[in-house]
């Protein structure tokens, strides 16, 4: 895998800090991209050399079609080349619909769903050039099967579904596959909102009977960037160690 770059967006914390540095110990060049947390960036990026890789951090909001554009022309700038873009950055504005407001629905179809667009429009640009790409979007659990009190945050993880499979369809000629993966419930800053209650609620739903660490999102991401998946294109991992209800 050397010589290869992988830029992962929101990766200053959880799944995406954690795939940042998977990456990094299998060898790629990594770019870090955060919205508003440098410090913790700068960070990820000190571990990323640590394990003896190149690293680049790049500050944009991805919800911006022209910063997601902008991150992925200084990517090439700087390493020649992007052979894997991972869309990890996300958010969620939970509420029932009834109460859900204009504001929190568009911003969480900005940020999960638009902002996954703009950067893979972008990025399939230069891995056309190069015939080569991997495009790994997190979609979730929830992207399958809805839930209530998310009906934005499900919505935009559906479109990314059908975001993937129609990337997959476009690009599989030119050597850029794209693949999805679903998690389920993850320990992050995401679940950390939700209270011990809840939490002992799901964790009695998922039959390995423990929420999943950003690890194993982290390998799955790996492994579909890694040429044991060159033949897989267009599919959508579950990864919720067995949940039911969703
Ligand atoms: P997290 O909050 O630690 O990570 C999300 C990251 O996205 C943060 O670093 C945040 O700063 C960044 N981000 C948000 N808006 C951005 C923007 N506009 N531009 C650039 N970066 C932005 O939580 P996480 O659990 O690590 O989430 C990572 C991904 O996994 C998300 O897409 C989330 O929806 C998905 N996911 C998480 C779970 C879970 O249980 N934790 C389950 C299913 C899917």
């Amino acid at each position: 895998m050397n010589n290869k770059v992988a830029l992962i967006t929101g990766s200053s914390s959880g799944i995406g800090r954690t795939t940042a540095l998977t990456f990094a110990r299998n060898g790629f060049g990594v770019i870090i991209n955060h919205l508003n947390d440098r410090e913790q960036a700068e960070q990820v990026l000190k571990e990323v050399q640590n394990a003896g890789s190149q690293g680049l951090v790049i500050q944009a909001d991805v919800s911006k079609s022209d910063e997601a554009k902008h991150m992925m022309d200084v990517a090439v700038e700087e390493f020649g080349h992007i052979d894997v873009l991972v869309n990890n950055a996300g958010i969620t504005r939970d509420q029932l619909m009834v109460r859900l407001s204009d504001e929190d629905w568009l911003q969480v179809i900005n940020t999960n769903l638009n902002g996954a667009f703009y950067c893979s429009r972008a990025a399939v640009k230069y891995m056309m050039k190069k015939r080569y790409g991997r495009i790994i979007n997190i979609s979730s659990v929830v992207g399958i099967s809805g839930n209530a009190g998310q009906t934005n945050y499900a919505a935009a993880k559906s479109g990314l579904l059908g975001l993937t499979f129609s990337i997959a369809h476009e690009y599989g000629r030119r050597g850029i596959n794209a693949n999805a993966v679903a998690p389920g419930y993850i320990q992050s800053n995401m679940t950390a909102k939700l209270s011990p209650e809840q939490t002992e609620k799901i964790k009695s739903g998922i039959a390995v009977g423990r929420l999943g660490t950003s690890d194993d999102i982290a390998g799955v991401i790996a492994f579909l960037a890694s040429p044991a998946a060159d033949y897989i294109n267009g599919q959508v991992i579950r990864v919720d160690g067995g949940l039911s209800g969703l």
